[in-house]
């Protein structure tokens, strides 16, 4: 978000591509090429931690992070910030990775874990310590909690704060070596008591950890908590602008200051407003306990907010950059409305996606007029948007398949679709008028009856008389059946995370957030489904082969409905 009318390239301005502002960031780093600051070098980083999967707020980190080494001709680095051994796991590394990949960051060889730094970071505290910065404390987590002090009054000196450096050495080395349990002793870096920043009241640096690495095994037995870790391993790397979420904006001053005190090569820290979406929760917590209670399929189930997630759910890398785009980079928080992003997928398929046709709740079509043994193939439009993608054959016979809802036995006027006496077009194919309804025991509608017009091939007009409407049909012979998965947003409402809620945020679970529908019929060319295509089922919305189909049993999950049905609702 920025005001400034800046331009991106002030030089090769043209007609076809409009001036963009620069962003907060794009300034801060134009602004530091210009003056020469890091020489001229721009590299960022994205530090996941592998205690999760990654979600669509993280996407926007790695694509802004990327993102500004490519605008700027500069690295980008991936490194995972592995400094807490009893929630990571290389599950997660591996996922991490493949999410990453998948959305066009490109780190070169530059993959990199924070706990291959732990012996240089051991060395780096060692110096603190030398030179009175640093001392070992034998307070325990609770008792520092409760010695902090408040705004006004500051913190009481821990009373092991002025131990000497040799006794300090000491300790902090038989820290290293396990020699002391679990939680009895931290190293804390000696800054300011009564900062009105707490963060710089004596920060704990090291605290004893007894669990195992999941690279390390069990060779440390202590670790680098995060405030001292990251801003070494952002100057280990050799990173420009580290860019982080506002919530850390009152950790700067630290990072800071431990880079000043080392006297170290020191990045810039830069904080933007974390992406939140509305209708889903981003918390890793909740996140792991949905998938953990089987409230969901998994992490990549197709509702979910993870990056493994949406893409299986059918979402492309393009539309999570437009995405990106459409919400731009700002200094303050605020939720983003789930619209934007369905939006941003449904421009890119509507652009992109071949037309294919489908009947997701099929009655039969019967064309009384039309010779019983006759076949005959038509030809299809694939992508109205884009004429490179040609056309196909789709084959018709006496026998359709037509969704129940186009056809209306009572219909009002306003109905333009099949009813008796009514004439509508069959896309691509002909002119049908209806005639009557066949009827079940129960009085449910089985079969429509209809005569066709020989001379409306292609569904071209005779003689210049104009239809009701147009409606889709897939011929009953060549019919492929598939399971389509409709999938809506997981919790019914807004903010399932705000505070004056009544409930826990499981309760806003919607619980139609999966209909799976049995029986859809398709045309047959979506027998040839690839895994990375998507489709959209003409009138019903865009869809996306599932990783469970098999040739035998096509599984389709909807990406995303034609337009936003939630809107509608809305407006009623
Ligand atoms: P936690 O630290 O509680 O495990 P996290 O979501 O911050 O959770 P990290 O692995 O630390 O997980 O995140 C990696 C990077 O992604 C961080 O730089 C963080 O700032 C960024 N990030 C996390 N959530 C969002 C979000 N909602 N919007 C934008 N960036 C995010
Ligand atoms: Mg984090």
């Amino acid at each position: 978000m920025s005001n400034s009318d800046v331009n991106v390239n002030p030089e090769n301005q043209s007609e076809e591509t409009p001036a963009r502002s620069l962003h907060f960031i794009e300034q801060i780093i134009t602004n530091d090429l210009e003056t020469g600051r890091f020489n001229g070098r721009v590299h960022t980083r994205f530090p996941p931690e592998p205690n999760g999967y990654l979600h669509i707020g993280h996407a926007k980190s790695i694509i802004l992070n990327s993102g500004m080494a490519q605008e700027f001709g500069g690295l980008f680095n991936l490194r995972f910030d592995d400094t807490n051994p009893s929630k990571e796991d290389v599950e997660y590394v591996e996922s991490i990775k493949e999410d990453v990949k998948w959305l066009g960051a490109d780190w070169g060889d530059r993959l990199f874990f924070a706990s291959d730094y732990f012996e240089q970071m051991y060395e780096y505290a060692v110096e603190l310590i030398k030179k009175g910065k640093a001392y070992v404390c034998d307070l325990t987590a609770e008792q520092i909690r409760e010695t902090r002090g408040t705004p006004a009054i500051p913190a009481t000196p821990s009373p092991w704060r002025d131990r000497s450096v040799e006794e300090n050495l000491d300790l902090f080395k038989r820290m290293r070596d396990g020699e002391f349990p679990e939680g009895s002793k931290t190293l804390r870096a000696k800054i300011d008591l009564a900062s009105p920043n707490f963060n710089l009241r004596d920060p704990v640096m090291y605290r004893i950890v007894a669990a195992s690495h999941h690279r390390q095994g069990n060779k440390w037995h202590i670790y680098p908590m995060y405030d001292w870790a990251h801003g070494l391993e952002d100057s280990i790397e050799g990173i420009t602008h580290s860019i982080c979420t506002l919530e850390f904006e009152h950790h700067r001053p630290l990072y800071d200051w431990f880079l000043d005190q080392l006297g170290v090569y020191h990045p810039q820290q830069i904080e933007f407003a974390r992406l939140n979406l509305t209708y889903t929760v981003m918390s890793k917590r909740k996140l792991l306990e949905l998938v953990k209670n089987n409230y969901v399929e998994g992490w990549d189930d197709p509702r979910m907010p993870t990056i493994c997630g949406l893409r299986r759910r059918g979402y492309t890398p393009e539309a999570l950059r437009l995405f990106c785009q459409k919400i731009g980079v700002a200094k303050f928080n605020s939720t983003i409305d789930t619209t934007v992003l369905e939006n941003s997928i449904r421009e890119v398929l509507n652009r992109d996606a071949q037309r294919r046709m489908a009947v997701l709740d099929p009655i039969k079509l019967v064309i009384d007029n039309y010779p019983e043994d006759k076949r005959e193939t038509l030809v299809a439009i694939n992508n109205p948007e884009n004429e490179a993608d040609g056309t196909r054959e789709v084959p018709f016979s006496k026998t359709l398949y037509i969704e129940r809802e186009d056809f209306m036995e009572d219909a009002p006027k306003k109905y333009r679709r099949l009813s008796p006496g009514r004439e509508v077009r069959l896309r691509y194919a002909y002119y049908v008028t209806c005639k009557s309804c066949v009827k079940d025991a129960d009085g449910n509608v089985v079969e429509v009856h209809c005569d066709y017009d020989p001379e409306s091939r292609g569904g071209q007009s005779p003689d210049g008389r104009k239809v009701l409407g147009t409606i889709h049909w897939v011929d009953a012979n060549s019919a492929v059946d598939a399971q389509v998965r409709l999938y809506d947003r997981l919790f019914n409402v807004e903010n399932p995370d705000d505070p004056n809620n009544l409930g826990d945020y499981k309760d806003y679970l919607n619980p139609e957030s999966l209909k799976i529908v049995e029986g859809a019929k398709l045309e047959p060319a979506l027998a040839d489904a690839k895994l990375d295509e998507r489709y959209q089922f003409e009138r019903v919305g865009y869809f996306a082969l599932d990783k469970t189909a098999t040739p035998e049993k096509p599984v389709f999950n909807r990406v995303v409905s034609l337009r936003d049905s939630w809107a509608k609702i809305a407006n009623k």
